[in-house]
């Protein structure tokens, strides 16, 4: 793995994964299922769940059985729960993979039922996303009597508000579970932003994800996390140009003076966003420069009239170097994209590099 040769790659640090994950399970009290799904976050889930498997979580969770059937192939041998209502289709696969689906509708119930395998009654308590209506479980009670599920949820909606909405979604869930026939015995609902608010969890397990890879709520919540992700590209041109000259398309930055120009070979093709194009910044041996014109799919540029740089140096575009860092929470700013669409977006081209920098 000769990072030297690459022209841009994501550092992955395990070492403040598993610190980030100790921390949230200590806030919370109870048993970890981490969040796993879209690959992890983006960052490979067959390598963040080998890691955290060290921690002794009860389970993961995925969105698709697809994620689910790769762990299992990957050797995980803990229960997957999986978190998107399943298709026809689907049934079989997570009966072959030992999967645990979530369920909330009477037909899809009663079907997984003839497996006698375990599942999750998904309890929709506001984000009318999937699930079924904290109001009508009670509807379901003659068959949650009869197939009864080794689990129950919700899921927050706003939990990094950390307001009524939270308090109001934690009633309706109450409500909800007091009309299950027999309480299930695996109860959750945290995601990260409600163990970072919420403390001690009065349920079974949480379910973090985005805390995990290194990125908080930022709403004065009680932990933090370490980052997690660095993305790092190399420059593969320079240029002077003349004051008066256009960077990019569209021509949307003009030099007001000569300036020289570094050009890093990581595009949108990397999930590098075009909107960062005149708003972010990246760091050169640790100096923080803008980011000039347009991002275009393959290349940006970045203004090194003041800075050290040479072609083949490894620039910084999300990460620490030197003294300085660009965070994750940063640059979504800077693109007006949320943290979660950052993470997920870095893959594809971008080879990743496992570390663990508190080795370093
Ligand atoms: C994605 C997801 C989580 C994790 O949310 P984070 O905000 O990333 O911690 C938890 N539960 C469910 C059902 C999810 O879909």
């Amino acid at each position: 793995m000769h990072s030297l040769m690459r022209r841009a790659w994501v550092d992955i640090d395990l070492g403040a994964l598993l610190y980030n994950a100790t921390t949230i399970a200590e806030q919370a009290g109870v048993p970890l299922l981490p969040m796993v799904k879209a690959d992890a976050y983006g960052l490979g889930a067959v390598a963040v769940a080998r890691a955290l498997d060290t921690l002794d979580p009860w389970g993961f969770g995925v969105a698709t059985v697809g994620e689910g059937e790769e762990l299992r192939r990957a050797g995980i041998a803990r229960p997957i729960v999986v978190f998107t209502p399943l298709l026809t289709g689907d049934f079989d696969v997570a009966v072959r993979s030992d999967l645990t689906p979530t369920l909330g509708t009477r037909e899809a119930i009663v079907r997984w039922s003839e497996t006698e395998r375990p599942w999750h009654l998904a309890i929709d308590t506001g984000m009318n996303r999937a699930g079924v209506p904290w109001d009508a479980v009670a509807s379901l009670r003659d068959v949650l009597a009869t197939h009864r599920p080794q689990g129950a949820f919700t899921h927050f909606h706003s939990a990094e508000r950390n307001d009524a909405t939270r308090t109001l979604q934690e009633e309706r869930f109450a409500e909800a579970l007091n009309t299950i026939p027999v309480r299930p015995a695996m109860i959750h609902a945290e995601n990260s932003p409600a163990v970072e608010h919420r403390g001690p969890s009065p349920w079974s397990i949480v379910r973090p994800g985005v805390f995990l890879y290194g990125v908080s709520s930022g709403n004065a919540p009680a932990i933090a996390p370490r980052p997690v992700v660095s993305l790092r590209a190399r420059v593969v041109e320079l240029r002077t140009i003349a004051a008066g000259e256009t960077v990019s398309y569209g021509g949307t930055y003009r030099a007001p003076a000569e300036r020289r120009i570094a050009t890093l070979a990581v595009g949108y093709g990397d999930g590098y966003r075009r909107a960062f194009g005149n708003r972010a910044s990246v760091l050169v041996h640790g100096r923080r420069v803008p980011v000039l014109g347009m991002v275009t799919m393959d290349m940006t540029m970045v203004d090194v009239t003041n800075v050290r740089c040479e072609i083949g140096d490894a620039v910084t575009l999300l990460g620490s170097d030197g003294d300085d860092s660009i965070d994750l929470m940063e640059l979504a700013a800077a693109g007006e994209i949320s943290p979660y669409e950052l993470l997920t977006g870095l893959r594809g081209r971008l080879p990743r590099r496992y570390v663990n920098a508190s080795d370093a």
